[in-house]
């Protein structure tokens, strides 16, 4: 191409101008930042560069313009945590160990990437958005900082995943970003953002909702947006064009594809083709597409590579550099799958996957061949035509070779308990089974079972919306069918247990517990069971139980904490809430429960503090800004009794009780005008309980007034009436977590 020459001192700035831009660019930094970002869910042909045109996705085009886009890259899991342990290693799951979500935590003995770049003095932060990557699962290893704060957002639905929107996890991404700015002397940087939005359930704004084909792209879309802040934020800096940016998703999301509503279950490529795009001006060419296949395990060594850092060649992936460069011809990597979550979850038959030389070969007990070139949405299975045995043959042995070399790299994964609302999510999804009750579906084929899948799918949903009796019938019918089926059975024991029918939910788990003794989980449902039943003597020992499997499961600590506490043993609660805090620091619960002990002992200053943590993790949470509220009025620190009940209101506007506590709280000072007024709002919005205000000892200096006799009238009146309980709703304390 011919330049125009350009007039006078114009083009004199403009070439030193280019001088200077080139200069930046062309020494690549010995230590880049690097930056990889994982989207769940997205699927490659659902992004604009990848030629979706109904794609709103200007951020993670750009960077592909910028840099270079795989076209060919596979997942080695269609499940979050064991790809995103895959990514985090760079090596396959049968080597890292971690098989499925929740029940895995990677070992100690994995050399993450984190741990190499914080070994060679980089900061290291990680911030993730859903449950299932909690620091419980140990893929914190070498991050200083492992942001996952999900506390704080509002409770999720039935079955939900615990998870973060974007924009908050993005925002504390922006927040450590513009602290760093504010350093002299700067560490380089290795980050990890994952985003989960377009995991379902989709709840993406309105604009992106406007402008997509679905809810899955609008979130997409709204994700992409997000994104976008952390880009701009790296450019504004001058940061991004020495910072290595790796771009992709941990899976794809099925739609329906091969009878699959999401994905997990099966490894066609609807759910293991997953966009990957690295930035990195100084070493990758602009806006190139490198065709050949490539796997999420190559990830870690290119990283370590391009931060001249040790530690590519303990992976089993390859230095993707060379190619994307085109330094080396494009080769044929085999590229591994694997799904044992219909095995771990359904005691059906696990799944493997191998794609090389063109084709996809899936190990499974009716095993598939296809051919890519034709048929790209693996559709045509041409396993058993004979011309193709020797093809069939020749993937299983490739297959074979990598599940040996993942047998030497192999590490051991520890058993990891999680949380009650994890598992309960997790069982249902699919994500999580017994691991001995497989005599009703052994060996079957998940082509097969699928449609089992799908059928508690539905129920599922029939119990997000509480129609609990539909719920029920579609989980008889499959238990009819298949009577050893545990995921059925665990989500009709939930099922009942919700609708308050505690002695059917007890038949049911201690039916699942009979079959597989293993499961702690069962324990802590029979133990909180009991609890609710009164019987602390049962709650203790099915809580002992669930410990004696697995030791660190916190949430039979707090139960047992709770047993002891309302046994009068003070002691005995405090530390066994101390012990599970060490374990969860955040738990929200546990430190309203220590705030309880202490207010009850009368140490109102340890109560406060407790219960603030509480709320630091709970911001919404009603029940530890009274508590908090009134501590502090009983540490004597009036005013902020005052501001922690003012917060209360403004968070729950409808609510009469932390009108009517600020009102106890004024009376008690002797400020009978305001006092009377806030009582007053506090009938208005639903405190209708004369008793409570014939009882409470606040108002007795002020009982004989006139107006406090016109209120309690007032509210007789209405009691006596049996108006409804207008607010209780929104201010429903809860007894059981
Ligand atoms: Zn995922």
């Amino acid at each position: 191409m011919k330049f125009r020459v350009l007039p006078g001192s114009f083009s004199r700035t403009l070439g030193l101008l280019l001088l200077l831009v080139l200069a930046g660019c062309g020494r690549a930094p010995e230590h880049p930042n690097v930056v990889i970002v994982t989207f769940d869910t997205t699927r490659a042909d659902h992004l604009g560069t990848y030629g979706f045109g109904l794609a709103h996705t200007p951020t993670i085009d750009h960077l592909a313009a910028d840099g270079v886009r795989f076209d060919n890259a596979i997942s080695a899991a269609p499940i979050t945590a064991v790809s995103h342990a895959t990514i985090m290693t760079g090596l396959l799951p049968p080597a890292h160990g971690v098989r499925d979500n929740g029940t895995f935590a990677l070992g100690d003995a994995a050399e993450t990437l984190a741990e190499r770049f914080k070994a060679a003095g980089y900061e290291t932060r990680a911030y993730v958005s859903a449950i299932v990557l909690s620091r419980r699962y140990k893929l914190d290893q070498g991050f200083d900082v492992y942001d996952d704060d999900l506390w704080g957002e509002d409770e999720p639905k039935l079955f939900m995943i615990r998870e973060r929107p974007a924009e908050e996890t993005i925002q504390h991404v922006l927040d450590w970003y513009g602290q760093r700015a504010k350093q002299t002397q700067k560490k380089p940087f290795f980050l990890w953002v994952h985003l989960f939005d377009p995991h379902e359930p989709h709840h993406p704004p309105a604009w992106a909702k406007a402008i997509s084909p679905s809810s899955y792209d609008a979130s997409i879309a709204y994700a992409d947006r997000e994104l976008g802040r952390l880009v701009d934020a790296l450019r504004a800096s001058g940061e991004l064009d020495r910072t290595v940016f790796v771009f992709t998703a941990d899976h794809g999301e099925s739609l329906g594809e091969h009878g699959e509503k999401t994905h997990a279950i099966f490894v066609y490529r609807a759910t293991t083709h997953v966009p990957l795009i690295i930035r990195y001006p100084p070493e990758y060419p602009r806006g190139k597409a490198y065709p050949g296949p490539v796997r999420n395990v190559d990830i870690a060594p290119t990283l370590l590579d391009l931060a001249h850092l040790p530690g590519a060649e303990q992976t089993q992936g390859v230095d993707l550099t060379p190619l994307a460069r085109g330094d080396r011809p494009v080769a044929d990597l085999p590229q591994y799958s694997e799904s044992k979550l219909a095995e771990l979850d359904f005691g059906m038959a696990p799944l493997f996957a191998v794609r090389k030389d063109g084709y996809t070969f899936i190990r499974a007990p009716k095993p598939e061949l296809y051919d890519l070139k034709s048929d790209p949405n693996e559709l045509h299975n041409l396993y058993g035509v004979p011309a193709y045995q020797a093809r069939s043959d020749a993937l299983d042995v490739e297959l074979e070779k990598l599940l040996q070399d993942s047998a030497k790299h192999a590490i051991a994964a520890q058993n990891s308990p999680m949380s009650a609302e994890t598992m309960q999510a997790l069982q249902s999804l699919g994500y999580l089974q017994g691991a001995q009750d497989r005599a009703s579906a052994a060996g079957m084929d998940p082509k097969d079972g699928i449609s089992i899948y799908n059928k508690l799918e539905t129920a599922r949903h029939f119990a997000q919306h509480k129609k609990w009796a539909s719920a029920e019938k579609e989980l008889k019918e499959l238990l009819k069918q298949m009577p050893q089926h545990t995921s059925a059975r665990s989500v009709l024991a939930l099922v009942e247990f919700k609708r308050g029918n505690l002695e059917e939910a007890k038949k049911q788990y201690l039916q699942l517990l009979a079959r597989d003794p293993k499961q702690f989980r069962l324990y802590g449902m029979l133990g909180q069971i009991a609890l609710m039943q009164g019987n602390y003597d049962e709650a203790e020992h099915d809580n002992q139980e669930a410990l004696k499997i697995a030791p660190q499961f916190v949430e039979a600590m707090g139960q047992l904490g709770l047993v002891a506490a309302l046994r009068g043993d003070e002691s005995a609660a405090q530390s066994w809430y101390e012990r599970a805090l060490k374990i969860d620091p955040g738990f929200p619960t546990l430190h309203r429960r220590l705030g309880d002990l202490y207010y009850e002992r009368g140490q109102y200053d340890l109560a406060l503090k407790e219960y603030l943590e509480a709320n630091k993790g709970q911001p919404k949470d009603m029940r530890s800004l009274l508590q908090a509220g009134a501590s502090a009025r009983r540490a004597g620190q009036m005013e902020q009794a005052e501001q922690l009940l003012r917060k209360a209101m403004a968070l729950h506007p409808k609510s009469w009780i932390p009108r009517y506590n600020l009102a106890c709280l004024q009376a008690k000072q002797g400020q009978a005008q305001a006092a009377f007024a806030t009582l007053g709002e506090s009938i208005d919005h639903g405190m209708v309980y004369a008793n409570l205000l014939v009882e409470d000892t606040d108002w007795d200096g002020l009982r004989a007034s006139p107006e406090f006799k016109q209120l309690l009238q007032r509210v007789r009146k209405i009691d006596a009436a049996g108006s409804p309980k207008a607010g209780d709703e929104d201010g429903d304390i809860p007894d059981a977590d």
